[in-house]
């Protein structure tokens, strides 16, 4: 079975996932924001070892952690797009603190299917809210970052980003056949049923 853990880190709160198979001693945490000490007992509670780090962009609330979990073995993946982001913060990035530059062990295009941790992972690349930002579908489960949220749509207006891109990277996971259960970059989750008839981005055409 499939099971996933949601802890928020850092100043703004950002969705650090833990996502393992039960049967499992091992995991990927999809997305790492700051507060590494809270992820790292978060895993200790669960008995579970960081196989990878799987950002689904490279703004710093979902990365911070990223390098403490690169330190005791974990591999840092991060869309070819976004790679740059871990390396140093851009004078037209977005940081209020928290930043910890972290080298990339896998660069993705979109497309793959990645097998870690005994999960088998899907690759969209869903660029909008950044130029490199991803989802990965796992099981009947879909981690789409800042892509949308519950009732709401990401920021477009960060480097790399575009409205018309967010909007046809929301179009296609929200086509994406059967109700996913959608986890977010912040705050709650939702499911593709829900966000088919209640996310505001079907007003800027058809979804
Ligand atoms: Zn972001």
């Amino acid at each position: 079975m499939i099971e996933t853990l949601t802890v928020s880190v850092g100043a703004l709160q950002a969705n650090c996932h833990i996502v393992r198979d039960s049967a499992r001693r091992d995991c990927v945490v999809i997305d790492a924001g700051g507060d590494s000490d809270k992820i790292l007992s978060a895993m200790d509670n669960l008995g579970v070892k960081c196989a990878a780090v799987l950002l689904t962009h490279g703004h710093f609330d979902h990365m911070g952690a990223a390098r403490a979990l690169k330190d005791i073995g974990a591999k840092v993946y991060v869309h070819a797009e976004d790679g740059y982001m871990l390396s140093r913060i851009s004078p037209a990035g977005f940081n209020i603190g928290g930043f910890n530059a972290v080298e990339p062990d896998a660069l993705l295009s979109g497309g793959e299917e990645l097998d870690i941790a005994g999960l088998k992972i899907k690759v969209y690349h869903t660029a909008g809210h950044s130029r490199g930002s991803v989802t990965y579908a796992i099981d009947n489960n879909l981690y789409c970052g800042d892509l949308l949220f519950k009732e709401s749509f990401g920021r477009y207006d960060f480097e790399g980003g575009s409205f018309e891109q967010l909007k046809t990277s929301i179009d296609m996971i929200l086509s994406l056949v059967g109700n996913y259960t959608i986890y977010t970059g912040h705050g709650p989750c939702t499911c593709s049923d829900y966000e088919r008839k209640h996310n505001p981005m079907q007003y800027y055409g058809r979804i």
